[in-house]
């Protein structure tokens, strides 16, 4: 655990950073830190490690004043990374991912065998090891600075903007690796970031920060978006708030409707050949799973992968109203298309439906 009691820094020349910040980052867990910038994120995050010093106020480490431990000590028991990877250029990947095992006194081959082990787990190939930090691509970067992080199993990491640098779908893979690495790992994680999409999709906490470093709010990011506590962090936040905090909110007991199918590679039963509102019918592949929608009535032979109208997300029953809402909305149908954890077709929810249980869900409807 990670305590902030009324932190301060004030930089020579007078700007206070920080003003007075409290805030507990549970252990284990990913605290994010956010808010624009200029707002004391990443003082924050360097007066943990003691790469700068607070001007007031106690940070503890498990209830361990950090201003009464060696600074260099302190840091090597911290992994650290930055956004651009910060990886030395003319030393090979595996050398980089060894630093800090190196400077801990380890043997080289131990080093190096769990160097060999990180690039792995942070989804690299062997031989990337051998290669210098820019012969990898930026992606591939932070990887390498996430695994440098990891190399000695610090219990606390400190993460400083690690994926802003690289474009959005990239970005995307990264942070879903990150998540599936730390439900591996159960570090104590303090994260910061400006780009509010990110702190909810990787915070169990989300500190909003103001300019000259106070607290905003601290919430998880369902309790977030469903219940900001003032305009600056609803605006933070943005208009579409309410949409994404339904991310959060599993589906009510929503209606779901029998859907009647047909199986690809078979004609369209007659009695299915309806008009008038069941002009899409539902086709489902030998095991039952959902691959598509047809327009029956201008089908003659059997249904084929070319006859598919592809439109429309799948969502697991019993999932999020937002997973609901958006099947709802991307089938030519209208109807939500849920499947069970094999994959196989449930039934379907209307989209007029989801809406209604949006509207009766306490937070659910946005403003
Ligand atoms: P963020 O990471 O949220 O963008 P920073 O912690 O980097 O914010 O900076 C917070 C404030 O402190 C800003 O106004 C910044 O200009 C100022 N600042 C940061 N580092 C220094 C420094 N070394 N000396 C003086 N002012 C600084
Ligand atoms: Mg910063």
């Amino acid at each position: 655990m990670i305590s902030f009691t009324d932190v301060t820094k004030v930089y020579p020349g007078g700007t206070t950073a920080v003003g007075g910040l409290s805030l507990v980052a549970p252990t284990g867990r990913i605290t994010v830190l956010v808010g624009p910038s200029g707002c004391g994120k990443t003082t924050s995050l360097r007066m943990i490690n003691r790469m700068i010093e607070p001007t007031s106020g106690t940070i503890e480490i498990d209830g361990r004043d950090t201003a009464t431990l060696d600074g260099n000590e302190l840091r090597r028991g911290i992994g650290y990374v930055i956004q651009s990877g910060g990886l030395f250029p003319h030393r090979t990947i595996l050398d980089n991912i060894a630093t800090v095992p190196l400077l801990l006194g380890w043997s080289r081959t131990k080093a190096r065998t769990v160097a060999s082990e990180l690039l792995e787990r942070v989804g690299l190939a062997p031989e990337l090891g051998r290669r210098y930090p820019n012969q990898l691509s930026g992606g591939q970067q932070q990887r390498v600075g996430v695994a440098r992080a990891l190399a000695a199993d610090p219990p606390v990491m400190l993460m400083d903007e690690p994926f802003s640098a690289v474009d959005p779908v990239v970005r995307g893979q990264l942070q879903e690796e990150f998540l599936r690495l730390q439900s591996e790992l159960g570090k104590t994680i303090v994260f910061v970031t400006h780009d509010i999409d990110e702190a909810i999709k990787l915070g169990d906490q989300v500190a909003v920060l103001r300019v000259g470093g106070t607290l905003a709010q601290l919430a998880s990011p369902a309790d977030l978006l469903a219940d900001p506590v003032d305009d600056f962090v609803a605006d933070f936040l943005g208009r579409d708030r309410g949409y994404r905090g339904l991310a959060f909110q599993a589906a009510p007991a929503l209606p779901v409707s029998a859907e009647p199918t047909v199986v690809l590679g078979t004609p369209v039963p007659d009695a299915r050949r309806v008009a008038g509102d069941q002009r899409w019918l539902l086709v489902v592949d030998g095991a039952g799973a959902p691959v598509g929608w047809i327009e029956p009535a201008r089908l003659t032979g059997p249904v084929s992968h070319a006859d598919l109208h592809r439109g429309g997300t799948v969502a697991p029953a019993g999932g999020s109203l937002r997973s609901a809402l958006d099947a709802a909305l991307s089938a030519p149908s209208r109807r939500g298309v849920l499947v069970g954890d094999d994959g196989r077709l449930v039934g379907t929810v209307r989209a007029h439906d989801v809406l209604t249980a949006i509207e009766r869900e306490p937070g659910g409807g946005g403003s």
